[in-house]
Formats: C-alpha cells, sequence, structure tokens
C-alpha cells in the first residue's frame, strides 16, 4: 500500500496516460456510473469555489450526475473525488484529460476555469468528442467565442454556457409576461451588476486569465438580462469607463462602465457594470403598460421582484440544480430552452462586451 504523500506526488509528476493513480491505491471512491441516455454524465474541470457550488447544487439533481473530475491540483481529486464517488479512472489533469475521449462513462465536461482558458479547454473538449458546458463569459472576445462554436459543429457535439439564469422561475414569468404583451411596448430596460473585488492578486484582476474587469464578470449579467427581458438584440452600444483604483484595475481590467444599448423597437436600455460598489444586482423593465423590478436579479436567490400586478412568486430552487437538470434535458432529449443557452448565444455577449469595449475606447457609439 502506497502511503498518501508518496501517491500524491505521483499523481502530481503523472501527466500521461489513465488512469492516474497507481492501482494499490484506495484513496479514490468506487461508484456506480450510470448507464447513457438517461442521466448526463458530467465531468467537471477546475475545482474552484463556483464548481464547489454546482457539485454541491448537482447532488440533488435528476438528471445530471458527477461521474469525473479534472484538475491540476492532487489533492483536490482525492477530496472531490471522496465526496462525490469519482473512480480514479475518471480523474485527469490538464495535461491529460484529452484523453476523455476513451472514456465511454462521460457524456459531457462542465468547464468552471478563468475565463482565458475556456477558448482551448472547449476545443480540446470538443476534439474529445464530449459536449461543453462552459462558463460565462464564455472566452475573452467574440473571436475566441467564434472559434469555439465552430469546433463544436466541427465535432459533433454540443456547446452549452453557464447561463443560470436563463432556467430561473421567476426571470421565466417575466420573460413570459413580457412574451405575452402584459406590460405593453418595451421602452426601457435597466441593469446594476457589482460588487467590491477583494484580493488584487486573483485571476479576475488579471487582463490575460479574465479577459478584461467587471463586464466579463458580471456586467455581463446586465447585457445578458436586458437582452432576454427586452427580448430583442442591440443595434448600438455607448459606454463611458470610470476607474478610481488605476493600481488594482490595471490597463485593460475594468473597474467601472456604464454602458447602453439601443434596440430595434427604439426601447433603449441603460446599464452599470461594476467592481467598486458593495452590492448591486437590479433589472427594472419598464413597458407603456405595465413593469417588472428584480432586485436581486441574477445573484444565488431567491431572486425576489415585483410587477405592476404585484409580488412575483415562485419556488426558489438551487440555479444550478435546475440548470444541469434542464441541460441534461437539452443534451440527451434535444429539449429546447425558453431562453437559448448555446454557444450562439454566449456569442451575441461577446459581441456586445467586445463592441462597449470599443466605445469606450473610440468615446462613441458603436454600431452593431
Ligand atoms: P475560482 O478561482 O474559484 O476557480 C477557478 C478554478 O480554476 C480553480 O480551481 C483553479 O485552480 C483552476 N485553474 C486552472 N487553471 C488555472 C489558472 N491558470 N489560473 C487560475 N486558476 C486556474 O473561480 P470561479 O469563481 O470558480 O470562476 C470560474 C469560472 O466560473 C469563471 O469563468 C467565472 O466567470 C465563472 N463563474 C460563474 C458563475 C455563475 O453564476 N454562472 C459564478 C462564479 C463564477
Amino acid at each position: 500500500m502506497v502511503s498518501r504523500r508518496n501517491f500524491l506526488e505521483k499523481l502530481t509528476i503523472s501527466t500521461v496516460g489513465l488512469p492516474l493513480i497507481c492501482s494499490t491505491s484506495n484513496l479514490f471512491a468506487a461508484t456506480t456510473i450510470p448507464s447513457k441516455g438517461e442521466t448526463l454524465r458530467v465531468a467537471i474541470m477546475g475545482l474552484g469555489s463556483y464548481a464547489t457550488r454546482v457539485a454541491e447544487a448537482m447532488e440533488v439533481c435528476k438528471r445530471a450526475k458527477i461521474v469525473g473530475l479534472i484538475s491540476g491540483t492532487p489533492s483536490k481529486l482525492v477530496a472531490w473525488s471522496a465526496k462525490y464517488g469519482i473512480p480514479e479512472k475518471n480523474c485527469y489533469n490538464y495535461e491529460n484529460f484529452d484523453a476523455i475521449k476513451n472514456n465511454p462513462d462521460i457524456d459531457a465536461v462542465y468547464i468552471i476555469t478563468p475565463n482565458g482558458l475556456h477558448k482551448d479547454q472547449t476545443i480540446r473538449v470538443a476534439k474529445a468528442g464530449k459536449h461543453v458546458i462552459c462558463e460565462k463569459p464564455m472566452a475573452v472576445n467574440a473571436v475566441e467565442g467564434k472559434e469555439m462554436v465552430d469546433a463544436c459543429k466541427a465535432a459533433g457535439v454540443k456547446l452549452l454556457i453557464g447561463y443560470r439564469m436563463h432556467f430561473e422561475p421567476k426571470t421565466l414569468k417575466v420573460v413570459n409576461m413580457r412574451k405575452n404583451g402584459e406590460f405593453g411596448k418595451i421602452m426601457f430596460f435597466q441593469g446594476q451588476s457589482g460588487f467590491r473585488i477583494g484580493d488584487p492578486t486573483q485571476w479576475r484582476l488579471n487582463k490575460e486569465l479574465a479577459g478584461g474587469g467587471s463586464m466579463m464578470d458580471i456586467g455581463i449579467y446586465s447585457i445578458n438580462g436586458a437582452r432576454y427581458m427586452v427580448g430583442e438584440e442591440p443595434i448600438w452600444v455607448t459606454a463611458q469607463e470610470t476607474k478610481t483604483d488605476p493600481v488594482k484595475f490595471k490597463e485593460g481590467v475594468d473597474e467601472t462602465i456604464q454602458f447602453q444599448m439601443g434596440f430595434p423597437s427604439g426601447a433603449v436600455a441603460s446599464c452599470l457594470s461594476t467592481y467598486a460598489v458593495g452590492h448591486l444586482d437590479r433589472f427594472f423593465l419598464d413597458g407603456i403598460d405595465g413593469f417588472a423590478e428584480m432586485q436581486p436579479s441574477t445573484g444565488y436567490g431567491p431572486i425576489m421582484g415585483r410587477t405592476h400586478e404585484g409580488e412575483l412568486i415562485a419556488e426558489h430552487v438551487a440555479h444550478q440544480t435546475v440548470q444541469m437538470d434542464e441541460m441534461a434535458a437539452i443534451i440527451l432529449d434535444g429539449k429546447e430552452p425558453m431562453i437559448p443557452v448555446n454557444g450562439e448565444e454566449g456569442l451575441k455577449d461577446m459581441k456586445i462586451i467586445d463592441a462597449i469595449y470599443k466605445a469606450v475606447e473610440i468615446d462613441n457609439r458603436v454600431t452593431l
């Protein structure tokens, strides 16, 4: 029997082939992998803070199950394996995960790593023939996003983006009301998305890994929300950047951006994306005949809100539980969600983010 320390050393230096682990190790769990078909069998890539939340929420999923892990940290593989009952043959690191191609237990890989890594990781997973679920923002710009969409198409696998709000019941109620004309002609959307970011050394403040600043991380919720609340695609943007701390928010890492979007119907959106305030999470949709107000609007919930007809009421279930069960239905049954979560949907947001950065740079309106 190898000691835990020897085992971890072996795992650290293991860069090729599978399994990663010496067969005498009993540190990994034995488990029963569901057979192909009813359950979406998911490998999680990147075992950080959001992956932890996703994994816990998936424990009560009806149709999605974690059956594999991809991490550069051997001790995390051991701990997660024990917690979620993942066999050692389904554990990979960032060097060898292409071998997932030969693993019949795994249907899809959920990429939950820093934004700047999403493109290459998505392309590798697609080439391995597995469906991809990738966290938002799908990439760091639209060129990368398009490469990801193309790679998944070429490989014949689905690409879904982790837009959990697209399955959130109160959000869907408001979208349904708008679709039914209950707000009348939509005139205005306001989206405010932000929080105060801490540790200046984290990857979210590193241009290469984050692709930008608050816009990539939290401002994207106001962009995406404006699109599903208004129900149109913007045709122009304007934007203004404010930076109070140029040391923490270096070149290319935005602290605060105010931006405006214009829609074909004449509706306009006025939004704020920031890393500089304590808490900002509010949507307001206004039409000729009614309104919807949500605060919090995109946090982990419960989402709270009201319309001109009264309080929004719906049961709160962890967003990631609903998301993963719905994504299982999309991948396994071809279900069409009310608000898309595919790669093209992610790409629309990337194009708008590119345009917002451009509008800041040229200090003028950018046509989409
Ligand atoms: P995190 O820092 O907590 O986790 C990132 C993970 O990636 C870590 O386990 C880290 O070890 C791993 N990693 C691999 N290569 C790395 C590298 N070169 N540099 C740094 N870390 C590396 O971050 P997070 O909050 O879990 O965010 C991960 C992704 O999930 C991001 O794209 C983020 O936008 C997204 N996210 C989405 C939501 C949501 O509600 N949908 C919420 C939070 C984060």
